[in-house]
This record gives C-alpha cells, structure tokens and sequence, in this order.
C-alpha cells in the first residue's frame, strides 16, 4: 500500500482498544467491529475534513431524510492478511467507482476517489492487528454513504455522511445452497435502482426471502420484473450457470448489480479456455438441462462468499437437485481468486492492492 498521505484528516485513536475481548475463532459475519471508523460528512456543497475516531454511535435529527426517504448506499469489500503479515485489497477501485454509481442514481453528492483510497488505507493501517491472518478470514469493510439533513420535504438532502466501519470475519462457507426461483416479487425493474447498491433494494428483497425460507429454502433467484423467465440473481450475489462445459451468466443492466467477483470470474474463465455465453438464460433453459443432464453447476459470486454453490432449485412446487461434480468450475475459481486475494500466486490481472 502507498503510505503518501496527502489528505488533511483528524485522527483521534481509542484509549482501549476491545481487541482483547475478541475471539477470533468464533467471528459471526459483521456483529463484532473494530476499534475505529472513519467518517467525512458533507455540507454546505462540500466533503468536509475527514476523520478516523473511536467506533461509537453517532447522533441524528428524527427528520434525517434517511429515516423517511432512504438515501443511503453503500459497499461490501475485505481486506486480507497474508502470511508474512501483508495486507491485501481486492480491486478496491471498483468498490469507489461503484458507490458514486450507486450514489449518483439516489442524488446523492459522489466521494471523491483520494478521499475514499486514502481514507480507507489511513483506517487499515490503524486497524491491521484486526485484520485475521487464520485461513479464510478476513476483514469485512463497509463504507456507507446516507442523507443526514434534516426535513419532510420529499427531495434529496444537502447533508450526508461518509462512513468506514470494520468487522473481522471468520471463514464464510456457503456450500450446499437450496434456491427458490421467485415468480411473484422482484427486485429491481427496468429503470429502477436495482444497479446501485441501495439500503432500500436489500429492505425488499428480505420479505420474499423469508416466504421461501419458510418453504425450506436458503435464498431465492431473481427474475425479470416483467416475464420472470429470465434468470437474474441469486439471493444478493450474481449468478453463473454451467450447461455442459458452458459457463452463462446474464449480461449486468439496470436490473442487476455489476459485481466485481463476476466480473473477476467471466476474467478468469476466458484465461482458462472455459467457454462463456454472456447472455440472458431462461427458466425452461434450466429445467430442461437438468432434466437431459447438462445443467452441471449453479452458483452464486460475491465479495462475502466469493462463490456459493448451489445444490437445488425450487420451481412452481418442484425441486431439481444439482449433481456432485469434481473438479468443478465454482472451486476452480474461487481457489483462483482466494489465492490472489490472499497472496498465494501471481496477480496476471494486476488485481491486488
Ligand atoms: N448482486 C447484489 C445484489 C449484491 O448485493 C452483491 C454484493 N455486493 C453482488 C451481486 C456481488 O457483487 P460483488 O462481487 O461486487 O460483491
């Protein structure tokens, strides 16, 4: 990482750090955070001073326009520690661009990028005993973006709040995943907010995923507002396909998050040889390759899990299993990308930080 620090920024550090208190081997994803966090408010048509302080809890106006008309975006990236006590970012200029794209959809003021990187590495740099070193673990960072201005006018806020908190997290395994196709709700449609990573777009996936937990599944797979006959996500992650030795994905729009594992992953399979259809896929695409046997994998990618495979789909009321395959694309790329996040092989892409 690039020590130059050029921004002016506040710190002020803890006077007891809980890291005593914390056990390691048993980090529930994103209940336990680090000592300090960085926060940058805007005002008066401007990013004021930045500033990394104790992690504590922060004090709004019951009329804060987040409360009532849900401005708020935010990211989910991690840093890694490798083993020679090296920390690691994953594309985290991706994560920057993306929130000002998420950000610019609700009217909200973009981040500048040397703020947003030096921000983020001033932070790390005063948190690294918190980043675990144990396999699979990892930092969890979550900067966040939300409308502090006070009033019921139903318009954008002239007040927002920057945030960075961290959570030390454990191994995320995700295997074994039992997915609804969903044909009621959605969760984005044709010119929405369902691109930009919004508070709002989470708040309304979470009813439909509970009916389908209720029914025994972990998570649903979004389709199209419209037909819902097009594939288009799996739970809040991307989703891949194999039919045969054909890896499909849908082609990211204004439905659909551009993730920064998917895109790592279409990267990767065109270095191995794999062969891949970038191209809406259907339901009855699905339900027919399962039924002649080519529909080999099904899984998920994003930043938390990296990849979760998923092991059946659900489909008006009947359940198609997924078959035990070696070798599998799923564990090829998510060894591919762990090793580079976590230092273990070269970086042919230039992907680390
Ligand atoms: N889709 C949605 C809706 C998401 O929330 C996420 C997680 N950010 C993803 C896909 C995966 O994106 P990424 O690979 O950048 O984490």
């Amino acid at each position: 990482m690039s020590t130059a620090t050029t921004l002016n920024m506040n710190i002020e550090k803890t006077k007891k750090s809980k890291l005593p208190q914390v056990d390691f081997n048993n980090l529930p994803f994103g209940q336990t955070f680090s000592d300090h966090m960085f926060v940058c408010d805007y005002k008066d048509g401007k990013w004021q001073t930045p500033q990394i302080i104790p992690y504590q809890n922060i004090s709004l106006d019951p009329a804060a326009k987040i409360f009532h008309y849900g401005q708020s975006v935010f990211e989910g990236m991690k840093a890694y520690k490798d083993e020679k006590d090296q920390i690691w970012l994953f594309r985290p200029l991706e994560n920057q661009k993306r929130i000002n794209i998420s950000s610019e959809r609700l009217a909200m003021p973009a981040f500048p990028e040397n703020y947003f990187m030096e921000g983020l590495e001033t932070l790390l740099k005063i948190e690294k005993d918190w980043i675990p070193q144990t396999p699979g673990s990892s930092l969890y960072i979550r900067p966040f973006i939300f409308a502090t201005g006070a009033g019921l006018h139903a318009s954008p806020s002239t007040e927002y709040k920057f945030m960075i908190a961290c959570a030390p997290s454990g191994a995320y395994f995700a295997g074994n995943v039992k997915v609804l196709i969903e044909e009621k709700y959605s969760r984005s449609a044709n010119g929405g907010v369902g691109f930009a990573k919004a508070g709002g777009n989470y708040a309304g996936q979470f009813y439909p995923t509970q009916l389908a937990v209720e029914k025994g599944y972990h998570q649903v797979i979004w389709t199209d507002d419209n037909t819902h006959e097009f594939i288009e996500e799996a739970g809040a992650m991307n989703i891949f396909v194999r039919i045969g030795d054909t890896l499909i994905t849908s082609p990211t729009s204004d439905r659909i998050l551009d993730g920064i594992t998917r895109k790592s992953i279409l990267k990767i399979a065109e270095d191995e040889g794999i062969p891949v259809e970038v191209r809406k896929f259907t339901v009855s695409e699905l339900t027919e390759a399962s039924k002649n046997g080519t529909l080999k994998e099904m899984f998920g990618a994003g930043t938390a899990a990296v990849i979760s495979p998923i092991s059946l789909f659900g489909h008006r009321g009947k359940d198609y299993e997924l078959p035990e395959i070696e070798n599998s694309y799923a564990a090829r790329f998510k060894k591919r990308i762990t090793d580079i996040q976590y230092n273990r092989s070269e970086d042919k892409f230039g992907w680390r930080y």
